[in-house]
């Protein structure tokens, strides 16, 4: 192996980059069916003809401006690391969008080849798309692809090896008008004599000067030739030139794309069909909510036999494991703490798998996007940026990798906002929270009662966005156009997966993080309080008030008492800060009294918890202090304590007022007692 080439996938947002990436490099990014699923960059390697290539995955851009943080990434990574090939992905299905990124990069001069992207859905459409015609007209090759399918991957990577022999391109001019190209002379000129701007595509630079591009502006300042640089630009107005840039690129398009490609306007009725009937302005919002409730519906009901039949399984491990252990505290550390612990934990699995089926099912079909579509125009009325709703639909699964893909905001008030109240988006590790309450105390309607708590985190940060942009966070807002992806049929095998991926991480959790969580919890139940004569981890310590852990609770519990939660749930609590699931493995520990082997829901129900007190530990569980790894992404997202400390106190100041409202309103009125 002599060679290395380094490839960069770019391309518009949603057109198969990530599934192109893994066909090549057989790695397993995640793979959505919307905007901005990919916002930081991956890379992969493979070898291909004993030329090892290395590949990188790049957040989608429709422009190479510098209007969002993605934007930027991508367009710096490509003039700066300059990668040997530029490979961008292109939707066969929506050329003329795509094709303008392709102007863009064809100035830049980079190497370029195309992967015309989703061939299978423009022929089914009927599209007919003359490949070599594109070719001839762009100068570039143009390989045909399927990437869901891995189509067409080795002509791909064949013409990647070929393009890399070449010599080097020429920043492939489009000629402007005159005023336009006086300017970019100029410009050219004194970059091409200054050392600091050899590194850089003049051309394209000069272009991005003219347009005042911020980014750019600031790169350039940091040459000393700047003052000559300010006075060119002082004579033209930027936003005019941009838009007339934008408008002969388009042109350009148009024109070529007439040649090359006729379009099946009429069979795109059936898509638009159902878009009419899913985005009305009615119906739209109500669609959504049944979806949303079918889906907890069914991952409650159909969880359930099987979480029971796991349930049936750890209490056997348990007191198997409690009989075969003769040493009593040892006995009691592996069967009511580990295995109770996990165990409480794992009997959820099935319901995670279930509901990251539902919802890999809605993101897949392209649902998901038509629901970020409807909630833009409640999101523009509370003067939030439409596209916050795509990063808070992606919480549902965790808040971590939603907080990322704010990236995507271009205006930094409403990415701000949107990472304060992504938290209350209920991610999956709560629910095994909800399952456990609600499965307990709410029976036939826990699908329901799992439901409301989902749409009251919808409802929490919809409203404490308004809140806080009309308050601490106020400014302007841009206007946004959403791009709608075509539907396809969700393949049953890409959502087993993505269940799959979904229930390993689960698992993984419970083997590690939680497990370390239970054992100290369990730890501290066992341990004697200071002052007390009885022995480590005997009866009357265990799990008592007498134990360490008894103690401390004891100590947090005023602070909770008004909602109805005793000392154990105070402790499960403060544990659940370092993953929400631990809430339950705790009170999976520290309720699992001894002798009777009991599951924790049966415990609960026998009196140890109220259904109002349970309805209200919901509700505290879904807005109080996210866990650590959304704490750290805040943190990080921000790059503020304080705006990280904001969202901890505003949201555990929340949690404690409903959970109270519900304690205290239902205890007066006798509800669920
Ligand atoms: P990215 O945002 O550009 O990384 O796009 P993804 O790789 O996440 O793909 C977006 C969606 O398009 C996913 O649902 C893919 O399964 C689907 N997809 C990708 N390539 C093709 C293709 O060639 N044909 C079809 N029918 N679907 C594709
Ligand atoms: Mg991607």
């Amino acid at each position: 192996m002599t060679e290395k080439i380094n490839v960069a996938l770019a391309g518009n947002p949603n057109v198969g980059k990530t599934s192109l990436f893994n066909a090549i490099t057989g790695s397993k990014q995640h793979v959505g069916n919307w905007p901005g699923v990919t916002v930081e960059r991956k890379m992969g390697k493979r070898v291909y003809n004993g030329i090892e290539m290395e590949i990188e995955d790049l957040p989608g851009t429709y422009s190479l401006t510098a209007y969002s943080l993605d934007e930027i990434v991508a367009r710096d990574f490509i003039i700066e690391e300059k990668p040997d090939i530029v490979v961008q992905v292109i939707d066969a299905t929506n050329l003329e969008r795509n094709l303008y990124l392709t102007t863009q990069l064809m100035e830049l001069g980079v190497k370029l080849v195309i992967a015309l992207n989703m061939t299978d859905l423009a022929l089914a459409k009927g599209d007919i798309i003359d490949v070599k015609k594109i070719q001839e007209y762009l100068e570039v090759p143009v390989i045909s692809t399927v990437g869901s399918r891995g189509g067409g991957i080795d002509d791909l990577l064949n013409a990647i090896t070929e393009e890399f022999g070449k010599a080097q391109v020429a920043e492939s001019a489009f000629i402007y008008e005159d005023e336009i190209e006086n300017g970019i002379d100029e410009l050219t000129t004194i970059l091409e004599n200054d050392p600091y701007f050899t590194h850089y595509p003049t051309r394209w630079f000069s272009m991005k000067l003219l347009e005042s591009d911020e980014n750019i502006v600031k790169k350039a300042q940091s040459s000393s030739n700047y003052p000559q640089i300010e006075q060119v630009l002082s004579r033209f107005d930027a936003e005019h030139l941009e838009t007339k840039i934008a408008g002969q690129r388009y042109k350009t398009i148009q024109t070529m794309l007439k040649q090359v490609c006729k379009v099946n306007a009429s069979h795109l009725s059936g898509s638009d069909m159902v878009d009419r009937v899913v985005t009305n302005k009615y119906l739209g919002i109500p669609i959504f909510l049944s979806f949303m409730w079918l889906a907890f519906e069914i991952t409650f009901t159909f969880g359930t036999p099987f979480m029971n039949m796991i349930d049936v399984f750890f209490g056997w491990l348990a007191e198997a494991a409690a009989n075969a252990i003769p040493v009593p505290w040892l006995a009691s550390l592996v069967g009511e703490g580990m295995i109770a612990g996990v165990g409480s934990v794992i009997i959820f699995l099935p319901n995670i798998l279930l509901l990251f089926f539902m919802l890999s099912l809605m993101e897949d079909s392209g649902y998901m996007s038509r629901a970020a579509f409807i909630m833009d125009k409640v999101m523009s009325k509370i003067g939030l940026h439409g596209k916050s709703f795509i990063p808070l639909i992606m919480g549902f699964g965790c808040n971590v990798p939603a907080i990322m893909a704010t990236r995507t905001i271009e205006n930094s008030r409403d990415r701000l906002v949107t990472i304060l109240v992504a938290p209350f988006i209920s991610c999956g590790a709560r629910l095994p929270v909800y399952v456990l309450l609600a499965g307990t105390f709410f029976g036939r309607d826990a699908g329901l009662v799992i439901f409301g708590l989902y749409a009251l985190g919808i409802l929490v940060a919809l409203l404490s966005a308004k809140l806080m942009r009309s308050t601490v966070v106020k400014g302007e807002d841009t206007p946004f156009i959403m791009e709608l992806p075509s539907y396809k049929l969700p393949t049953l095998k890409g959502s087993a997966i993505h269940m799959w991926e979904r229930g390993k991480v689960y698992l993984k959790k419970a083997g590690t993080i939680i497990l370390i969580g239970v054992v100290a919890v369990w730890l501290l139940a066992a341990i004697p309080a200071p002052g007390s004569s009885a022995a480590f981890a005997s009866e009357e310590v265990y799990g008592t008030t007498e134990s360490l852990i008894g103690v401390i609770g004891q100590l947090i519990e005023p602070l909770v008492a008004p909602l109805g939660f005793d000392w154990r749930v105070a402790v499960a609590l403060v544990f659940g800060v370092v993953a929400k699931e631990i809430v339950v493995g705790s009170m999976g520990v520290l309720y699992g009294t001894g002798e009777n082997e009991e599951s924790l829901s049966a415990v609960l129900a026998a009196g140890a918890m109220t259904p109002l007190v349970g309805l209200g530990l919901m509700v505290f569980t879904l807005l109080y202090v996210p866990c650590f790894a959304c704490i750290g992404v805040i943190k990080r997202e921000t790059g503020s304590w304080k705006w990280t400390m904001f969202q901890l106190v505003y949201g555990t100041g929340l949690a404690w007022i409903f959970a109270f409202a519900v304690y205290q309103i239902g205890s007066r009125m006798g509800l669920l007692a």
